[in-house]
């Protein structure tokens, strides 16, 4: 399979190319260890001297597969699975920086990377500045310092629904010599591919649209391959000097547009162990064979009930950049055309007790701490999700008190908008 196949027939068929004779399905590779004949084979591979699996919190098969199949989706040219899209943030980021070292990022994020970011990676010496991803370039440039490593935003904002310029903040991240590390879940590498647009590295939280139907946590680190460590090797010791832990060897110099993924694994993974199990990577694997066709239906359906929403006078507002008239609608035709996501946010008229009574009286939608798969949902992100941010934080993160997330499913878009109006007392 090659990156010249269309997203559709790579969704079904990358990653997994049976040898002949072998299983045509992906199998699950169940099984810490590899077997090896010599202890000098063993050896080498410990030394990352010969690629081979020895012990799958650093490699497995069936991981491997699907870290494939996504790096082909996104365009790039090497991925690694994590237990979690928070494991994968946090290893995004503590690949490239350290005690003392500074990071930018966009304050219209997920709660969760929110917290990581500015309270527990604090606690590791590493700092953030959170921006106004819709600042003008200079206010954003303000935001780096010597020490500045990176720059982080999410395409797609959960829960706010801001849409990122992502070629803005291309440019921002090159003047400044660090890459732009771009949250890729709610658009998914089927809407939107930022490596096109200038990204350097991209993750996921696999939890959401890629596994599709709520069956497993997970998460992926996707590099473009594309970022110059060398031309900044001041900046990013730890992929542009030796590393001690492996003998000497330097990530650059041995693996070249690899590196980031390679110390990423070969580290952070070693280290702190935060794999996907290969159980939990087959089942992603099923999601992602039919990714195409769902998000197609999630956007569809997602349209049909924003602009059942915005119609409504019950409604106060409707946040969903697929809408023509939504703040971030230019933005979405250019780096989505084809259609956005299925989450949208919207708030009543009425007190915020108004809200949870709406979400209350709903049948078929169900209220659960999740977005992005088959089934319609729905939270309230201040009550719920974001219920340890401030007042003040959440209106940083974009989260109005009185939203409403919708998750729009892929049911029939009349059922869903049925259910929506007999909440609303019509
Ligand atoms: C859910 C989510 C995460 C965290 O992912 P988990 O798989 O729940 O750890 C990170 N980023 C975004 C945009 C998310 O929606």
């Amino acid at each position: 399979m090659t990156k010249h196949h269309n997203k559709a027939t790579l969704c079904v068929q990358a990653g997994w190319k049976p040898k002949n004779g072998e299983p045509r399905v992906l199998p699950i590779y169940q099984s810490t260890t590899f077997k090896y004949d010599t202890s000098e084979q063993m050896a080498r591979l410990f030394d990352l001297e010969d690629s081979g699996y020895f012990y799958t919190r650093l490699q497995n098969p069936t991981n491997d597969a699907v870290a494939s199949k996504i790096a082909q989706l996104e365009g790039g040219v090497a991925a690694m699975l994590t237990s979690s899209g928070q494991a994968a943030n946090f290893y995004a980021i503590f690949n490239i920086c350290e005690a003392g070292d500074h990071f930018v990022c966009a304050s219209q994020i997920y709660g969760g990377t929110f917290n990581l970011f500015g309270v527990t990676m604090k606690k590791l010496g590493i700092e953030v500045t959170f921006i106004d991803a819709d600042a003008n370039e200079d206010t954003i440039s303000a935001a780096f310092r010597p020490n500045t490593k990176a720059i982080f935003g999410e395409t797609i904002s959960n829960p706010g629904m801001n849409v990122l310029d992502i070629e803005k903040f291309a440019r921002i991240a090159h003047k400044h010599g660090v890459p732009l590390i771009v949250d890729n879940t709610f658009a998914t590498p089927i809407n939107c591919r930022p490596f096109e647009w200038g990204a350097d590295i991209v993750t996921h939280s696999t939890t959401k649209y890629m596994d599709g139907h709520a069956l497993t946590v997970g998460g992926v680190i996707v590099d473009s391959g594309n970022f110059n460590w060398d031309a900044h090797a001041d900046r990013f010791p730890g992929l542009t000097r030796p590393d001690e832990s492996y003998h000497g060897l330097t990530y650059t110099k041995s693996f070249g547009k690899m590196a980031y993924i390679q110390k990423a694994t070969a580290q952070l993974m070693r280290d702190f162990g935060a794999i996907q199990s290969p159980q939990n990577a087959f089942l992603l694997n099923i999601g992602l064979e039919t990714l195409h066709l769902r998000m197609e239906r999630h956007c569809s359906n997602a349209l049909k009930v924003a602009q059942y929403l915005s119609e409504n006078p019950k409604v106060a507002w409707v946040k969903y950049s697929g809408l023509p008239g939504d703040r971030y609608h230019a933005l979405a035709e250019k780096y989505m055309p084809n259609g956005t996501c299925g989450v949208l946010a919207f708030g009543l008229k009425g007190s915020r007790e108004d809200a949870i009574a709406f979400m209350d009286r709903l049948k078929m939608i169900c209220i659960v701490t999740h977005v992005a798969d088959a089934r319609t949902c729905v939270l309230h992100p201040a009550s719920h999700t974001h219920r340890q941010l401030s007042d003040e934080q959440l209106i940083e993160a974009g989260v109005a008190p009185d939203l409403i997330r919708l998750s729009v499913g892929i049911e029939d878009a009349g059922d869903i908008i049925a259910d929506i109006r007999q909440a609303l007392g019509e």
